[in-house]
């Protein structure tokens, strides 16, 4: 009997993250000021610390981790690999399927993969604050933690809506000694001004950064701390897909499609671009991003230059983009329901060296609780995406006769998404499929650059 789950020890856990810019075909393009003209790394000091600015810009392969940073991970890591050997045969698939599991986190995603060494870089350089945003929470809590594991104070700002709707990981924040304001919040002129419009706006990631980035660059001992989208985010995360082909190997298997969920991009760039060097080198395998169809940025979206934020503090950034001043339904895959997408995911999909699909909320539940029932974690409404796009291609297999090997990132768990079972389970669940004419409205407005 192969085994279920495949096991590293403390010291496989990576030495150096995975810079995919050193293998992409063509160099990554440069983020615009106001003015349309590249920005130099002295643009972004008011808001990061130099080595975070060095890793955006880097096009060297390997970026050594440091080993405080290591013994940090250690608290979670390396992440288990399982073959998920009941969901294969509740679906009768001759597919092979594994997944990686990043709910070991303290936080229960993979985010704290990126929040560790955020908070260490900011503390090197002698910074005391973290500003930043969140939308359901997961971000906002693993930034706490890592702000509590190196002696940082950390401001969240949480979207209104999940701040209401998902008070567990507001609490969260708190218990890991952050502070949490609803955004649109009166701490900033951003969140001021818009409510001086709308007191009832339920805000967006979009506005929260807006909030959290005003405060940052107003404050010298403030740093801002971005949780996906950003290079050296998905730089952070590769330690996921580095981990993976290390426990692949050691199963004696190689995937031929990798599947993540994909908001901002970290999780996918991170579980996918530690194979795409492999791809770069000839290798045959399938990379797909999964997104939902209600905020389908990769499949929908114009590939353009766009602000990350609402207010336009944001240098601009070329990316599929949905436009900076759409807002998505709300549905309960909070994570995923960001306007943008990584411009490094986001340029090689233009090039068609990744794909991507979209899948509707309803399909997304249902696969979420077959797994569940199968394989006995209960994913995060995030997750449940890229299980949807692996379940479907496991029942092609099924059709077809296909020995696949399929693998995904299940990014987080749901322990704390369980009102969104609930309403699934009510029947309260809707299949939003994304608004053409808000989108088209919001496209319009895309800033004119170049
Ligand atoms: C944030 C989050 C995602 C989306 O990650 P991106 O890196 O923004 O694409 C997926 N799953 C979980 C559990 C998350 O918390």
């Amino acid at each position: 009997m192969p085994q279920t789950k495949i096991l590293l020890d403390e010291s496989d856990i990576p030495k150096h993250w995975y810079n995919v810019v050193a293998d992409m075909p063509n160099p990554p393009t440069p983020p615009l000021g106001p003015d349309g003209k590249p920005i130099g790394p002295e643009a972004l000091t008011p808001i990061f610390p130099m080595a975070l600015i060095e890793q955006e810009v880097s096009a060297e392969r390997w970026i050594p981790i440091p080993e405080p940073v290591r013994e940090a991970l250690r608290m979670y890591r390396p992440s288990p690999l399982f073959r998920a050997h009941r969901l294969e045969a509740m679906l009768g698939t001759p597919a092979k399927i594994y997944y990686k599991y990043e709910g070991v986190s303290p936080a229960g995603s993979h985010k704290v993969n990126t929040a560790i060494p955020q908070a260490y870089f900011n503390q090197q350089a002698g910074i005391k604050r973290l500003s930043t945003e969140t939308g359901a929470g997961q971000w906002g809590s693993s930034i706490a933690l890592a702000g509590q594991m190196f002696g940082l104070e950390v401001r969240v700002y949480m979207v209104r809506v999940s701040y209401d709707q998902k008070p567990f990981r507001r609490s969260m924040i708190q218990t890991w000694g952050g502070e949490v304001f609803a955004s649109p919040s009166m701490q900033t002129q951003t969140g001021r001004d818009v409510l001086a419009k709308d007191p009832n706006n339920p805000g967006s990631l979009g506005m929260a950064i807006s909030e959290a980035v005003e405060e940052a660059a107003s404050r010298a001992d403030t740093n801002y701390a971005l949780g996906s989208v950003l290079n050296h985010v998905l730089l952070h995360q590769t330690i996921i897909g580095l981990e993976a082909k290390k426990q692949f190997e050691k199963a004696g298997d190689y995937p031929d499609m990798v599947f993540a969920p994909c908001g901002g991009g970290s999780n996918f760039g991170g579980v996918a671009f530690p194979f795409f060097a492999d791809k770069a080198a000839g290798k045959n395998v399938r990379l797909v991003a999964v997104e939902p169809a209600s905020c389908p940025t990769l499949t929908k979206g114009t590939y353009a230059y766009d602000f990350g934020d609402t207010a336009g503090f944001t240098p601009l950034m070329k990316m599929y983009t949905l436009g900076s001043n759409f807002m998505p339904p709300s549905i309960h895959a909070g994570g995923l329901r960001y306007h943008g997408d990584s411009p490094l995911v986001s340029q090689l999909y233009h090039e068609k060296l990744i794909e991507a699909v979209a899948v509707p909320q309803l399909a997304t539940f249902e696969a979420g609780v077959q797994f569940a029932r199968a394989e006995g974690i209960i994913p995060a409404p995030e997750s449940n995406h890229a299980i949807r796009a692996c379940i479907d291609e496991a029942l092609r297999c099924k059709q077809s006769g296909e020995k696949k090997t399929l693998f995904f990132n299940l990014s987080g768990h749901g322990h704390f998404d369980m009102a969104a079972y609930d309403k699934y389970f009510a029947g309260e669940l809707d299949d939003h499929s994304y608004p053409e004419e808000l989108l088209s409205a919001s496209l319009a407005n895309l800033p004119k650059v170049g």
